[in-house]
């Protein structure tokens, strides 16, 4: 609009005209407004997001596929403990993750990109200022209209204390299995003598006699050859025992295989019947053809913890029995022990496998607690119900391992 246009209207139209601009500028002012409103909230949310992560020690970053240019939240810098804003280029940065964790990385971040999914691990890295740290690293795959991956991108967060925690309950529940497989041999150690002792003086015995008999002149091949079996039994007999204690005593823990549960049932159960009465108490129904992947040190101590169970149970039984069972259902191997004793006291029944549980004067009650430890660090379940023909039932189950790992070690 001119000036000359302006002179030509008359006073009603110059009001009008004049309204018009105020509206106008009403809306331009309430648009300022609103930008000025909207940028308050950006920056309000962008300092609750900063703070948010640097409490949570996160820090969101991309790369961007085409050039390899990386993009990093404050929190990452952080993380790395660089200045903040300095760029960065990948290599870099790649190369103050340690060898396993780079390895691991690259990896899934090329199998990402390729299948265009997400994935997230826990990495280690040296820090610019040489700090060790573990991250959590999150990633997923942005794509384009056509579906071809653009950029990678996820989140980066402080895990070194969790870590730190979680190795020191890992340690603490390591020291408290050795614990209590300490106070199981020492619990049998008497026995242990005693039942050592047979076969040695058997032993002794069998040498005495044929020495004696080879002096008189008077040893027949037949007789020669029936002590020569007794010794050998006897030294077997033995072995056997010191075999498994070596193993129960070891304080380093083993490495986890593919082992037959029925082979360490049957060596568990020797020691944990060891002395007088105990094995004629149970019997087997062994199921065949299973195999775990576990710790068979670990699995041994289970299976002894249970078993003295039920023998302490069944002490007082008149006819006592133990059924020794195991089977396979649902891709799980299963172990059960089945003792017709006295059966769990109801008092016990909600807390029976927490530890310091025990209704056995100078008992610890750690047996349970520790075999639940060793059964869930398996990825099984334990449980324990009393039978209605009178008694308990412990219940135990872990997962098969897969057929095709049967050509790995085994024990079986
Ligand atoms: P402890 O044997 O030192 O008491 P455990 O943790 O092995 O510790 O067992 C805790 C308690 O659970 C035992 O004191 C007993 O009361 C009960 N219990 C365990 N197994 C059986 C069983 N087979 N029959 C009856 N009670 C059992």
């Amino acid at each position: 609009m001119t000036s000359s246009d302006w002179d030509s209207m008359d006073g009603d139209q110059k009001l009008e005209r004049a309204r018009a601009l105020a509206d106008v500028t009403g809306e331009l002012e309430r648009y300022v407004q609103l930008s000025h409103e909207q940028a308050g909230t950006i920056a309000h949310y962008k300092k609750m997001y900063d703070r948010a992560s640097s409490l949570a020690r996160i820090g969101v970053w991309e790369c961007d596929l085409a050039n390899e240019q990386l993009t990093w939240t404050d929190g990452v810098y952080d993380l790395f403990e660089l200045p903040r804003g300095v760029p960065v280029v990948r290599p870099d940065i790649v190369a103050m993750y340690d060898e396993e964790s780079r390895g691991e990385m690259e990896r899934r971040r090329a199998e990402a990109i390729r299948d265009g999914t997400s994935f997230a691990i826990d990495v280690r890295i040296k820090t610019a200022r040489g700090n060790l740290r573990w991250l959590r690293l999150t990633a997923d795959i942005e794509k384009d209209e056509t579906g071809a991956p653009v950029r990678i991108f996820g989140s980066k967060q402080d895990i070194t204390e969790q870590k730190a925690a979680q190795e020191k309950v890992e340690m603490l529940r390591a020291e408290l299995i050795h614990l209590s497989r300490r106070s199981a041999m020492s619990a049998m150690a008497t026995t242990l003598a005693h039942e050592l002792n047979q076969p040695l003086t058997a032993i002794g015995n069998y040498v005495a006699g044929t020495r004696r008999a080879m002096i008189d002149g008077n040893l027949a091949p037949e007789e020669l050859e029936r002590s020569l079996s007794a010794i050998e039994e006897c030294a077997f007999g033995a072995g056997d025992i010191i075999r498994s204690l070596r193993q129960m005593t070891s304080e380093n823990p083993t490495e986890r295989r593919v082992i037959d549960p029925n082979v360490v049932i049957r060596e568990a159960a020797t020691l944990a019947t060891v002395g007088a009465g105990g094995v004629s108490r149970l019997r087997y129904d062994l199921g065949a053809d299973l195999l775990i992947w576990a710790d068979p040190i670990q699995i041994q101590q289970l299976v002894i913890n249970l078993i003295r169970n039920a023998l302490d149970a069944t002490a007082a039984t008149p006819e006592p029995s133990i059924l020794v069972a195991t089977g396979r259902e649902n891709g799980m191997i299963w172990l059960r022990i089945d003792d017709n004793g006295a059966g769990i006291a109801p008092e016990l029944s909600e807390t029976l496998f927490d530890p310091f549980v025990t209704s056995r004067p100078g008992g610890m009650g750690v047996g349970l607690s520790v075999s639940r430890t060793i059964v869930e660090a398996h990825g099984g379940r334990i449980c324990a119900r009393n039978r209605p023909e009178g008694g308990a039932s412990l219940h135990v189950s872990l997962p098969a391992a897969d057929e095709s790992w049967a050509d790995l070690p085994s024990t079986a």
